[in-house]
């Protein structure tokens, strides 16, 4: 198979179009077969629910191409298992989850020519998503829906290494107690759009949103969990039940227990201990990890010891150690890698 004519390196975070989609739709109380599809274009009644009250989920995960060729996406089960579970919060069906794997799979296998070469830095994002179809005028779930996967090549995500950046502590709230954040849903970006707006005009990368109840402990950014390493190297991780559970931190907490030996701990994290960390990163799938340099909570200035010119060596290790499993050159967990082509 030829690959595409792409310059890899330098094709940034944006939409791509390429061949081939996979869409299957929910009527009368099931899913249809599924199809692939040329059609990049949705056409849906203009009282679709989701145009009128946000009824959509979505996930993200990434194909590449390993050290030996081939073209693999890593735990898409974890991903089938989360959209799910944010549909059932949405009051929309779920699509079944072996189906959802077997969708991502065709709509890599379509698009192969489009997955980067390995060592280019560069990965093809995979984007499943469902949304209420048919019209909703008065407020209830949608009747009709329709899931659709696709695929666009994304750049490597630091070009030149991992710089760490600037975050600030936010004075809005991403989730409420027992509200959404806890999944996977577009209405969660959206209401945190003028935030991170906000933060980008001042100057900052992202924003720490604390738990809207007490301001007193660390949920997570707009779209990274947060990862900080103690002083005496364990790993620290806020728990908590607005947070979404990302997968990248699922497995870095499994990559430090068991590749690491490291102590791990799952627990509330409080703000004013912070300051007191030794390294902070973000994690999700777009970067792996970010490395946090700085914090600034109105004025004050958390400066984490591992600097602002290159990750911490607990974070470089963790980041290494996955990505080294992703791309083939660590022994994965069993089940960790889907094999593609
Ligand atoms: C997707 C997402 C993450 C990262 O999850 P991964 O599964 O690691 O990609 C973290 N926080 C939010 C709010 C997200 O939407």
């Amino acid at each position: 198979m030829e690959k595409k004519n792409i310059d890899w390196a330098n094709i940034g975070f944006g939409y791509i179009k390429t061949d081939k989609r996979y869409v299957s739709n929910f009527k009368d109380g099931q899913w249809d077969e599924g199809t692939l599809t040329e059609d990049d274009k949705v056409v849906i009644s203009e009282c679709a629910g989701v145009l009128q009250y946000a009824q959509t989920v979505f996930e993200g995960l990434k194909a590449y191409t390993t050290e030996d060729g081939k073209i693999v996406c890593f735990r898409p089960d974890l991903n089938a298992k989360r959209m799910s579970d944010s549909a059932k919060r949405l009051e929309m069906p779920s699509f079944p989850e072996d189906r959802f794997v077997d969708a991502v799979v065709e709509t890599v296998k379509a698009n192969a020519a489009y997955v980067p070469p390995y060592g280019s830095g560069a990965t093809l994002y995979i984007r499943p998503y469902m949304f209420g179809s048919s019209p909703v005028i008065g407020v209830k779930p949608a009747e009709e829906y329709q899931f659709r996967v696709f695929a666009t090549p994304v750049g490597p995500y630091f070009k030149g290494g991992a710089k760490p950046i600037t975050i600030k502590v936010s004075d809005f709230d991403r989730a409420a107690p027992h509200g959404t954040g806890h999944i996977k849903a577009g209405l969660n970006y959206a209401m945190s759009l003028h935030a991170i707006v906000t933060a980008h005009e001042e100057g900052y990368s992202e924003n720490m949103y604390l738990d809207a109840a007490t301001r007193t402990k660390v949920e997570e950014t707009g779209g990274a969990n947060f990862l900080f390493v103690t002083k005496d190297n364990k790993l620290v991780t806020p728990k908590s039940n607005s947070i979404l559970p990302s997968i990248t931190r699922r497995s870095l907490v499994s990559v430090a227990k068991e590749y690491l030996g490291m102590e791990v701990e799952e627990r509330e994290v409080f703000f004013d201990e912070v300051k007191d960390f030794a390294e902070c990163g973000l994690c999700g799938t777009a970067a792996v990890i970010s490395p946090v340099g700085k914090i600034v909570d109105h004025g004050n200035e958390i400066c984490f010891p591992s600097g602002m010119d290159e990750m911490g060596p607990v974070t470089k290790k963790l980041y290494e150690t996955l990505t080294g499993i992703q791309m083939g050159r660590i022994e994965a967990p069993e089940g960790w890698i889907k094999v593609i082509g």
